[in-house]
This record gives structure tokens, C-alpha cells and sequence, in this order.
């Protein structure tokens, strides 16, 4: 039997022993579906609680305890995370012994960088950006080195460097040291055994005829999204309004760009995510319309989730403030926002204006203010790109 053949045997066993495990709390899960999941906690927050990372299907994780629609799941000897019981199938009887980690492979081709690491089996990992200098980092869970060989080919353009260190008996964690300063994204997942690690480069010339930017207009057709305060308009009627004005402004500028919707749509927050990443857009922007319950909180505020694309966020921000009248509500870190989770691009998520406030909400309604946003933003992604190194 080949190993990919026996892994394949072994997951369809798995499957197959889920449909006893309905009833009681299962030994083990594995992941399924959607754009599964790992938490650091249970909490409260309006968007959930604090997220580790998408990853992969088909891994399995020893079930610890179960907390409302969660599994708490066991990644090593010391750690544990929880994982929404829609992500899993659970099952009975298996002893989960730690994977080896074996050799590597860093090329390149004419598009990512990719760092393979071999497996003896797929286990939970998460990733995330460092700055100054720039790295991607990633932990595996249950897994023991077995690395005694790492290639590295000359086609690889963006990483300068990768290792590990062994950082406790099941814990691996990996750098992957990038030639540039700033962060242009990267996608993890698993290809049969091995962690597949693909990294954008960033482009040669900072030219913005030769990006894709996606515009994302929140909410749509069921999912009105906030109101305004006075004229009860829906936030889900004027993100598109403004998507539409950057759109415009964009190809203006020769800007191709991708429309997430264009018209009254329902569209779920993690298709929005999906079919981002199958169009593969070089950037990616969110406009929604902020609401609070305090009718006096007004202003702009620009939202990231990875510290690699802060200064994304920033340079938006920054244009943005430049338009009078619009106050600085601020710039938001390790934002737990669906559309703005994956590592893949560089994203901002902007909340032009509060629809709960008067100021803002007449704002909103003016078409000229629409255009003046739409300009600032493109704008703002112009002096970004001037700031690569
Ligand atoms: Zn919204």
C-alpha cells in the first residue's frame, strides 16, 4: 500500500466509525467543511472568540472536553485550543501518536515560493506574521523532528531562509525568514502528508495597472447590516454605493478590479473568504458602515487582522482622515473579522462612517463624500505600495 493510499484508508475509516459517535462525546475529531477553525477561548465577543487560524481538513485532534458548540482539542502535551463542533466529525478508538517531521523542500515557480514540510501524518499547526524583520511563523502540534535535510533551490525569489527548533517534545515551530520587509501573504495547507507553505512575492515594480484589488461591499440582500439613524437606510445599500465609487475610481487608473458583489446579494461572511481565495486578488478591501448604541461615537477606522498588513490599513487610514469632517474613530488590531482572517493577501477592513451618528449618517448620504472616500482609499493604497521594501 502506498502512504497516500493508507492515509486515504485511514480517514475513510474514520469517517465510516463517525456515525456511532453521535450520541455521546467523541474520543477524537477530525476536520471537516468550510474553512474550519482553531479558538484560544470560549469568549464572548460579538465576533467569537479569539481565532488561531483557519486550518486544514482531514486532521485529527483527541477531544478534551466540550464547552456550548465547541470541542476543546488537545495540540500537544501543554496546549489545547477549541474548535466549533459544525468543523468536526467525531469519533471513538484511536490512539493519536505524534507525527515525524521529515525533509524539506523550498522552491520556487513563476508565481509563489513554497516550502514543503514532510509528514508522517496531518496535524494541527498555527501560523502567524512577524515584522522587522519579516517572518511567517508556524507551530506544529504532536509532532517530532526527524529533519536532517533541508533543500533549498535558487528559484526560490521570496524566502531567504527557513529552520526550526524543537520547542517542546511535540512542538515544532518553523521560520520562514522573507527576503522583503513587507508581507504580501501566504496560504498553509496540507498536500496528501506534507505542509504545503505557498508565499506571495511581492511584486517587482510597485505598479498598480498590474494588481487586482478586490472590493468587498459588506452585507447584502437578507443581511441588511446597520440603519441610518435618521433616514433608516441600510448600511448593506450604501457599502455598495461605495464599493461601486472605488470601483470606478480604480479603473479610471487602469486598476483591475473584482467585484465581490454588485448587486442586492446574500452572501455568506466565509464565501466572501472562499472565493477570495480562488480569485487570488492581490489586495483586498472591506467597506462597512460602523453603528453604536452611543449616538455621539463618529469616525473612520480601518481594521487588520495580521500584523503584516498594518501598514496597509494605516495608509488607508491616513488618506482617509484627510477628508474634512471625518473624525479618527482609530486603527484596529487583531480584528476577528471572517473577511479579513485569511493570511493569503494583504486586507483592510474600512467602517467609513457611523450610520448611528447625524454627522456621519449626512455624510453618507452625499454622493460627493462617497467619491471623495473612494478617492482617498486609492489614494492610500498608492502611498502603501510606494513604501514596499
Ligand atoms: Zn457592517
Amino acid at each position: 500500500m502506498t502512504t497516500r493510499f493508507r492515509f486515504i484508508a485511514f480517514v475513510f475509516l474514520v469517517l465510516c466509525k463517525t456515525g456511532t459517535a453521535r450520541d455521546s462525546i467523541p474520543s477524537y475529531i477530525i476536520t471537516t467543511g468550510k474553512l474550519p477553525q482553531l479558538a484560544y477561548s470560549t469568549g464572548e465577543d460579538r465576533l467569537g472568540s479569539a481565532k488561531m487560524g483557519y486550518i486544514d481538513t482531514m486532521i485529527v485532534m483527541k477531544v478534551i472536553g466540550t464547552v456550548k458548540n465547541l470541542f476543546k482539542v488537545q495540540l500537544s502535551a501543554s496546549q489545547y485550543a477549541f474548535i466549533d463542533t459544525n468543523h468536526v466529525q467525531g469519533f471513538h478508538d484511536t490512539i493519536l501518536s505524534p507525527a515525524l517531521c521529515e525533509s524539506w523542500k523550498v522552491n520556487g515557480d513563476d508565481k509563489f515560493d513554497s516550502v514543503s514540510i514532510g509528514l508522517t501524518g496531518r496535524i494541527p499547526y498555527k501560523s502567524w506574521m512577524e515584522i522587522n524583520p519579516s517572518r511567517i511563523k508556524i507551530e506544529l502540534y504532536n509532532v517530532q523532528s526527524n529533519t536532517n535535510w533541508i533543500t533549498q533551490l535558487s528559484t526560490a525569489k521570496a524566502v531567504k531562509n527557513v529552520w526550526y527548533d524543537q520547542r517542546e517534545s511535540d512542538v515544532l515551530q518553523i521560520t520562514i525568514e522573507l527576503v522583503k520587509q513587507q508581507h504580501y501573504g501566504y496560504s498553509i495547507g496540507y498536500n496528501g502528508k506534507s505542509l504545503l507553505v505557498k508565499i506571495r512575492r511581492l511584486p517587482a515594480a510597485a505598479d498598480l495597472k498590474k494588481m487586482t484589488i478586490a472590493i468587498d461591499a459588506g452585507h447584502g440582500g437578507t443581511n441588511v447590516g446597520a440603519s441610518g439613524v435618521t433616514s433608516k437606510v441600510f448600511e448593506k445599500d450604501y457599502t455598495l454605493l461605495f464599493a461601486r465609487e472605488l470601483q470606478k475610481v480604480l479603473k479610471k487608473q487602469k486598476v483591475k478590479v473584482l467585484m465581490v458583489r454588485e448587486t442586492d446579494t446574500t452572501i455568506e461572511n466565509k464565501d466572501r473568504v472562499l472565493w477570495a481565495q480562488q480569485n487570488n486578488p492581490d489586495l483586498f478591501i472591506s467597506f462597512h458602515l460602523n453603528s453604536s448604541g452611543r449616538n455621539y461615537v463618529r469616525g473612520v477606522s480601518t481594521y487588520y487582522k495580521h500584523i503584516g498588513y498594518r501598514s496597509f490599513t494605516q495608509g488607508i487610514q491616513k488618506r482617509l482622515l484627510e477628508i474634512k469632517d471625518l473624525k479618527e474613530f482609530g486603527n484596529i488590531g487583531s480584528f476577528n473579522f471572517t473577511p479579513i482572517q485569511p493570511t493569503d493577501y494583504p486586507s483592510c477592513l474600512v467602517e467609513i462612517a457611523f450610520l448611528s451618528n447625524v454627522q456621519d449618517e449626512k455624510m453618507i448620504l452625499d454622493p460627493k463624500f462617497r467619491y471623495k472616500v473612494a478617492y482617498q482609499v486609492f489614494l492610500g493604497i498608492k502611498d502603501w505600495v510606494k513604501t514596499w521594501k
